[in-house]
């Protein structure tokens, strides 16, 4: 159901993380969450963390916010991503460098290369035994953010085919089992969380636009097992929140895996069949290029485009952003559209600042197409002249 962008015309927001600041520098690693927050250094540093990342969204003036994945380590490439789940989970131990056969999709297999570094550290624990929740705490990790703002908070997470393919299976020795117990446990997980009143839970990657773009589909691994998997995962969740499915063509150290964007075309068909109410597409690192056969498939789903890129330092104008929603008008209705970044801004990739500006740059591009439409703009602080500290200005 809608609700953060019910009632919203052109909503924004962002996918998920955010860079860390300097000062935080205390890691959960495998502990239990709940038990951090008793460790009074730990605490501190989560909580101002949170704050800063809600502070800096609520200044440029998004309209749904994050926690920054406040939860994830310092890590290269933003590997807990990965990690934090198999780490917390039941059904999972030890930790061993884990390879899948042939690397991974678009990863370099010879060193000198960053994404070398990405094969090098995916250090995962071993799947063991049945796969329970275990001590994911996304209802704590949830609330400790929500409870220090009015704008509805996001809550993102990894899909169970990712968790279950980045593992050594040991127990269900059966790619498909392994990614079903994985579903089953997350959605408990997210029902708990829906019933705490989180107003948005997000699936980042099924594995359904990967595998139709690459025209991989053979009897295990194919988009239509993939779009069971979502609808398993948030079997029932729709009644209760509002279900953002987010797909972009990857991230890790804030690098492309592609020389050429891929298209989503061959995957739109599979992602019009997701039980969810928005999906987000990568569309600015493409230029837009999928928006009209997005919305010539997508004709009941709302629709969420990137209008800014999470590779590059360069700040995307609020003209550039706002040509982009224009583009993407001529094909999605405004009542349909939402606006955010392509992906998460804070897998090692760029700085605060960097990743602040393209924040405002994405208020201020909606609030120029808001404007042209007669619609009501958002406040954004950070660009108020009166309180810049330039005199005369
Ligand atoms: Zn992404």
């Amino acid at each position: 159901m809608y609700t953060a962008t019910a009632n919203l015309v052109l909503p924004t927001s962002i996918i998920g993380s955010l860079p860390r600041p300097a000062w935080y520098t205390q890691n959960l690693g495998a502990r239990d969450f709940r038990d951090a927050m008793v460790d009074r250094s730990y605490r501190e540093q989560y909580l101002d963390a949170v704050a800063v990342y809600l502070r800096d969204q609520e200044t440029a003036g998004l309209d749904i916010v994050t926690d920054g994945d406040c939860r994830f380590d310092a890590d290269v490439a933003g590997h807990n991503w990965f990690s934090y789940a198999p780490l917390h989970m039941d059904g999972f131990a030890g930790a061993r460098p884990y390879r899948v056969k042939g690397g991974l999709a678009g990863i370099p297999q010879k060193p000198g290369h960053i994404l070398h570094d990405v094969l090098e550290t995916r250090v995962m624990p071993d799947l063991v035994g049945p796969v329970g929740r275990g001590r994911l705490r996304y209802t704590a990790l949830w609330k400790a953010a929500q409870r220090q703002t009015g704008k509805p908070v996001k809550f993102g997470t990894i899909t169970p085919e990712l968790i279950a393919m980045s593992v050594r299976d040991l127990h269900y020795k059966d790619l498909r089992k392994s990614i079903l117990a994985v579903s089953d446990a997350l959605n408990a997980e997210l029902h708990e969380l829906a019933d705490a009143g989180c107003p948005v839970i997000q699936m980042e990657e099924p594995q359904i636009h990967l595998l139709a773009a690459k025209g991989l589909s053979d009897a295990l691994l194919n988009a239509k097992f993939m779009v069971e998997v979502f609808n398993n995962t948030v079997r029932g969740l729709r009644a209760k929140t509002e279900v953002w499915c987010h797909t972009c063509w990857g991230n890790p150290a804030a690098q492309r895996l592609f020389a050429k964007t891929p298209s989503y075309a061959p995957a739109l068909e599979a992602l019009n069949e997701v039980d969810a109410d928005v999906i987000t597409f990568e569309t600015c690192s493409s230029g837009g290029m999928d928006l009209e056969a997005i919305g010539k498939r997508m004709r009941d789903k709302k629709v969420c485009i990137g209008v800014v890129d999470h590779h590059t330092l360069q700040v995307e104008t609020p003209e550039q952003v706002a040509a982009l929603i224009r583009k993407a008008l001529e094909h999605i209705p405004a009542e349909r559209l939402v606006l955010s970044s392509d992906c998460g801004m804070g897998r090692e990739g760029m700085s605060r600042r960097h990743a602040f500006y393209k924040m405002v740059s994405i208020v201020q591009g909606a609030n120029l197409v808001r404007r042209e439409r007669g619609l009501p703009q958002a406040r954004c602080l950070a660009a108020e002249t009166r309180y810049s500290m330039i005199e005369g200005e």
